[in-house]
């Protein structure tokens, strides 16, 4: 009987030996390796309840998707929070953050890859290059700000724009993608100087992703042809042949994965849309922001697949911005209320722009406005007082001439701002205000090395994992 039970033991141990590493990509315990491909997404703004609205909001409105719309990474074995205070507040701003995620140490609001004191500091991706690695930077706003900066650069004011393209431009960075670059002189950056700059440079200049993952022996900067705007557009707003976040991660991967020599690579994404939707207080253009920010995190799962054994995933985010509630009030929620928006708050303020500069605008043109982009009184009843809101703002403010609603990014109109935030509410999704909250922030892991991110409770502790999983030290 002893020697039955020792046996059903050592059986049981066995088991529990091949099972166990499978939570990750099924690395075998024992001589599991360091993490050869690493993947560092960084969704801007995104809170815990953005990614419960999001899960929610496609469960109603994306019968289509897969897996009742969950997130890509909402199931990862590390499902956990982390916090994010500055050294100079307890709200980070993003460059605080970003450095904090970049570097492991914690700084001023406003500073970049430098600690409290000023001193630079290294980033995750400065020692991947140290360590052989090819490193990529993806983000759907500009490149040179804060979170992808952070990663780069190390100055103390994040505004400083132009020294911080020059740092990445004559830097090492292998695959940058970008929509636009920020500039601090009002007459803004030239496309064709950067593009110059960055040519001098030695590197290949492209607009199209495809011909970005194409490029071989050379340092490629990927340049949507929208300089002239701040950002790419909103999912909510873009037509078919707008470029995406997702396009630009699988260029990253299919150049990264053919160039990288056996050193590997990491990659950083930033989902930089989320954090300006919910600077407007705009739910269904973050939920669509959030669902382009998960298809790119699946791209990573795929090539997960192809190297299981050698791939680390980490989903987290800078800050929450906004403080989202889902379900705020009488214990309910009506995300199938919002199925009916088809554009974004910023593009509803162009929209009600080009009916001001088209001369008189009667109630009648912004009723039929409302119904046609929110689904207002056709698909979502209004109560007595919201209309009387509307009402009333259109009197006042659009007639003749109207406030606009200072957002951090965006100046929109305020009849767009109230008829979002009221068909928001018509869902019971609230926001507490338009900034960012001290909020904790969500963090998920898988593959190599994910068991290091079981003690991980700060923002600072992430990269100093990442480096553990790598085989190396942050310091
Ligand atoms: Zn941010």
């Amino acid at each position: 009987m002893k020697y039955l039970s020792l046996r059903r033991v050592i059986v049981a141990l066995a088991l529990l030996m091949i099972l166990v590493p499978t939570i990750g990509f099924g690395a075998p315990r024992g001589r599991q390796q360091n993490a050869k491909y690493v993947f560092y997404f960084i969704g801007d703004g995104l809170g815990l309840n953005h990614l419960l609205g999001t899960e929610l909001y496609n469960a109603k409105v994306h019968p289509e998707m897969a897996d009742e719309g969950r997130l890509s990474f909402t199931r990862f074995p590390i499902h956990s929070f982390v916090t994010t205070h500055s050294a100079s507040s307890l709200v980070t701003d993003s460059a605080a953050a970003a450095t904090a995620l970049a570097c492991g140490v914690k700084t001023n609001n406003g500073s970049l890859g430098v600690d409290a004191e000023g001193v630079a500091k290294k980033s995750i991706t400065e020692l991947a290059k140290e360590q052989g690695m090819l490193v990529g930077l993806c983000s759907n706003v500009a490149i040179n700000h804060a979170t992808p900066s952070a990663f780069y650069a190390h100055c103390k004011k994040r505004s400083e724009y132009n020294y911080i393209i020059d740092r990445l431009i004559e830097g090492n960075v292998d695959f940058v993608a970008s929509s636009t670059i920020l500039s601090r002189s009002k007459s803004g950056l030239k496309a064709a100087d950067i593009a110059e700059q960055a040519r001098t440079a030695g590197m290949e200049v492209v607009q199209s992703a495809d011909i970005a993952a194409g490029v071989r022996g050379k340092r490629v900067m990927l340049l949507s042809d929208s300089l002239s705007r701040k950002a790419l557009r909103f999912a909510t707003d873009r037509t078919a042949t707008d470029p995406t976040i997702v396009d630009y991660t699988r260029a990253a991967i299919r150049y990264l994965e053919r160039e990288a020599g056996r050193d590997g690579f990491m990659l950083m994404v930033e989902g930089g849309h989320i954090d300006y939707a919910c600077h407007d207080n705009d739910a269904v253009t973050t939920f669509e922001e959030i669902n382009d920010f998960s298809r790119s995190v699946a791209l990573a799962l795929e090539f997960a697949e192809r190297h299981p054994e050698q791939t680390l995933i980490v989903v987290t985010a800078d800050h929450e911005t906004g403080g989202m509630a889902v379900g705020y009030s009488k214990y309910k929620m009506n995300m199938e209320r919002l199925a009916f928006q088809r554009t974004s708050q910023e593009q509803l303020t162009s929209k009600m722009q080009h009916m001001r500069e088209s001369g008189r605008v009667s109630w009648e043109d912004m009723e039929q406005l409302l119904r046609e982009y929110l689904g207002f009184w056709s698909h979502v009843t209004l109560r007595k007082k919201d209309e009387a809101t509307l009402r009333r703002t259109f009197r006042e403010n659009f007639l003749p001439e109207g406030d606009k609603v200072v957002g951090l990014y965006t100046s929109n109109e305020k009849m767009a701002v109230e008829a979002v935030r009221i068909l928001n509410k018509r869902a019971y999704v609230n926001w507490i205000g338009m900034s960012h909250t001290g909020a904790h922030v969500p963090l998920f892991v898988k593959g190599v090395g994910y068991e290091r991110f079981l003690e991980c409770f700060d923002n600072t502790d992430i990269p100093k994992k990442i480096a553990e999983a790598m085989g190396c030290s942050l310091k």
